[in-house]
């Protein structure tokens, strides 16, 4: 049986991911007894493929499906923040067309708050890790989730696996990573659906609204997907406060 002694070195925000005793290496020494593609020997380190950002074996970049060999010196970068994932890359040769974004179910409260931001976000629900996995590839999302497991799915290209705990630090993350302060629009999507919302004349919904709805407030949009209507209430401001805080941390 072949036996493979790499070297492998992770950038620091890489090497929070490894197991507890690894962590502290700066240079892990792996004896691998197959034949494995580099990103199988990271992924069996617990560092899901899409968090690298680039791979360099000998100082020289190099794909996933590099096959390692004996006395290789690996070194593995992360995605450097702000990351443009609409340009193509070695480990990434197909771009993504916008950003657009996925978002599973144990960072739902995150999916929320990217559409509250006007980022296009979608939250699909009662899916399991494959479904959810075909969804985003078939939507070409950029995949956010907890769970690695998820992420390491083979046909997921582009993903993060979110570090923060609280949804407010988790939005701050994502808007950071992916350098998206100038096209934060309020307001602008359906929290609902993520239709983007359009003006309406009053007129037009006022038997709809209620009482103290129709004498307090003037201006109206309407979501043309779901129809649901939104109006500059007390919450909008709280609102604001709340992306103006994570804007100030990224
Ligand atoms: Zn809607």
């Amino acid at each position: 049986m072949q036996t493979v002694k790499v070297a492998i070195c992770f950038h620091q925000d890489l090497r929070s991911l490894l197991s507890l005793g690894m962590r502290d290496h700066a240079i892990i020494e792996h004896t691998i007894h197959r034949q494995a593609s580099i990103k199988d020997i990271i992924e069996a380190l617990q560092i899901p493929h899409p968090e690298i950002g680039a791979l360099l074996v000998q100082g020289k970049p190099v794909d996933f499906t590099y096959k390692v060999c004996d006395g290789d010196r690996v070194e593995v970068q992360p995605l450097m923040a702000p990351v443009n994932l609409c340009q193509p890359s070695l480990l990434r040769p197909e771009p993504l067309p916008r950003i657009r974004f996925m978002t599973d179910a144990n960072v739902a409260r995150l999916g929320s708050l990217l559409r509250m931001a006007g980022l296009d976000t979608l939250c699909p629900k009662g899916l399991d890790d494959a479904e959810i996995a075909v969804q985003a590839v078939r939507q070409e999302c950029i995949l956010l989730s907890r769970d690695r497991g998820l992420l390491k799915r083979k046909i997921i290209s582009h993903g993060h696996l979110v570090r923060s705990e609280e949804p407010k630090k988790q939005l701050a993350e994502v808007i950071k990573l992916y350098g998206l302060q100038e096209q934060i629009t309020p307001f602008s999507r359906c929290m609902h659906c993520n239709g983007l919302l359009k003006p309406v004349a009053k007129k037009d919904i006022i038997q709809s609204l209620e009482p103290l709805t129709r004498t307090y407030y003037q201006t109206f949009f309407r979501c043309p997907d779901c129809a649901k209507i939104y109006w500059s209430g007390s919450h909008k401001s709280g609102m604001n406060r709340l992306l103006s805080a994570a804007l100030s941390t990224t």
